[in-house]
């Protein structure tokens, strides 16, 4: 080993996967210091077979932009997201929520195919002076010096790093390799298929269309395409055929008929993708000499569309915390990655909790969830600011978690309001005492897990 180490190539900062996160990493260490020698080891020598995420709100929008990466991928064809609409049942007026409403917010989210994102990203990063990409790449070990990482082997030889980061998505190789403990569960599944020449119902809005076993969301992706993602139980049988059939008898219905016919197309052709939807979440991000970053640290349910802008979200605080820092001292290094750490919980923490909690109401799996989805319809119809506070909360523009246990507790209350009204549930006696159960067992878990927070130090 020693042997190995002492013939190593080093540079300063080895980054591990070359998606999104990898690039935008390098493009912010990069900015971070002059001189810097960045190199991202990608696993794949091609593109990555995977459907992955491509709505990016407005915060993460704002990342893309500061790092000089937004203009190129307009040019690669990307189209702007106004915010969303949400349709409750087919033939129901959508609500509508736009990003515009935020105070301070970037009016515009960002959506392209996912493939020409990390394409165009690619192409920009090695621009920057200092940043090498090596595809074909695996890493499959890390180097270290005691408890220190100081490197990564790939089947190439070793190379070692003054930092390295672990940008390889959600089953990260090198989250396991640094001993990180992670609590995953399987949710559902998403089967995704291009809407050609699609004109959603409200363009350049992302739609969330309700009523089928799962949400589909359908949003533009160049400016005459749309995509659509469609959440399937993780239970039922994955072959395309049945797949297929399914979406045609159990969401068609719930679709208007400009979506239906170009979904319909696309499932005669048979050209849908299938990925799995996790949620992953992990207690630590960082280890003396190394960090992980966007889903290596973990993921939700892509419905709140939160991967991306979380993970731009990293790049900027990472980036915040090694600029201008000297990376040979590795004191240093490690007092920059704790505060990345710290920071990065505390952001990530609310868009977590919120994930979940969508998701658990747009599926409305149960009387308390399908009393809140009432109550959050009737929240969003009272006025500008009750939209404006749900979307800066979706679109990580805020990230505190009691604004979330605020807004949620709110909502609750109107859900209440309509459940004694007998206008949602069964309005017999025992379907309300139902539903008001629910509803009380679902503020006692949000409160809990904000008490939580308090203890962990991550609530601001
Ligand atoms: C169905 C679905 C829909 C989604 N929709 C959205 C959405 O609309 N909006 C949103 O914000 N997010 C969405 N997401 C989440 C989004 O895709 C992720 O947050 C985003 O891709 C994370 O980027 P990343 O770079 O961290 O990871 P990845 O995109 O997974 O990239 C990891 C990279 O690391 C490489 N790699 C892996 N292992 C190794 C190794 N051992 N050595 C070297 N390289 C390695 C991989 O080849 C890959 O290139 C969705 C996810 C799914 C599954």
């Amino acid at each position: 080993m020693a042997e190995v180490i002492s013939n190593a190539e080093e540079v300063d900062v080895l980054i591990v996967g070359g998606g999104l996160s990898g690039c935008a990493t390098a493009a912010a260490i990069a900015a971070g210091g002059a001189g810097r020698k960045v190199v991202i080891l990608e696993a794949r020598a091609g593109k990555n077979p995977r459907f992955n995420g491509e709505l990016i709100h407005p915060t993460g929008a704002d990342v893309l932009a500061e790092r000089g990466f937004l203009g190129p991928l307009h040019e690669a064809g990307g189209a702007d997201v106004s915010g969303f609409a949400c349709v409750r049942e087919v033939g129901r007026p959508a609500t509508l929520l736009p990003y515009r409403e935020i105070a301070g917010s970037r009016p515009h989210g960002f959506a392209i195919d996912h493939h020409d994102l990390v394409d165009t990203l690619r192409r920009e990063v090695l621009r920057r002076p200092g940043v090498e990409l090596r595809s074909g790449e695996r890493v499959v070990s890390v180097v270290r010096d005691q408890e220190r990482v100081i490197g990564v082997t790939t089947a190439s030889g070793t190379v070692l790093a003054k930092l390295v980061i672990g940008c390889d998505g959600r089953h990260s190789k090198l989250r396991t390799l640094f001993g990180m403990e992670e609590r995953a569960t399987l949710l559902s599944f998403t089967a995704a298929a291009l809407l050609a020449d699609c004109e959603l119902p409200h363009p350049g809005f992302g739609h969330i269309f309700l009523g089928a076993w799962g949400p589909i969301l359908a949003y533009p992706i160049n400016n005459k395409d749309a995509r659509t993602c469609i959440d399937l139980p993780a239970d039922m049988d994955r072959g395309t055929e049945a797949v297929i059939a399914r979406i045609r008898s159990g969401y068609l219905p719930f679709l208007p008929p400009s979506v239906k016919s170009s979904l319909l197309r696309a499932l005669d052709a048979g050209e849908i993708e299938l990925a799995a939807n996790y949620s992953i979440r992990t207690e630590e991000c960082t280890v003396p000499g190394a960090a992980l970053l966007g889903d290596a640290c973990g993921c939700s349910h892509p419905l709140t569309a939160t991967g991306m802008t979380v993970a731009l979200t990293d790049t900027r605080l990472l980036g915040e915390a090694l600029a201008g820092i000297d990376l040979r001292s590795r004191e240093q290094v490690d007092r920059a990655l704790e505060q990345y750490q710290t920071r990065r919980y505390r952001y990530v923490r609310a868009r977590e909790v919120l994930a979940d909690a969508l998701y658990e109401v747009f599926r409305g799996v149960d009387d308390g969830a399908r009393a809140i989805r009432e109550g959050i319809f009737r929240y969003w119809g009272s006025s500008a600011g009750s939209r404006a506070r749900s979307m800066a909360l979706l679109s990580g523009h805020e990230s505190r978690l009691p604004a979330f246990l605020r807004e949620y507790l709110t909502v609750v209350g109107m859900s209440t309001s309509s459940v004694l009204r007998g206008e949602v549930n069964e309005p017999s006696l025992g379907g309300r005492m139902r539903s008001l159960y629910g509803l009380g067992k679902k503020s006692l878990e949000k409160r809990s897990v904000v008490a939580r927070g308090v203890r962990e130090g991550t609530i601001r």
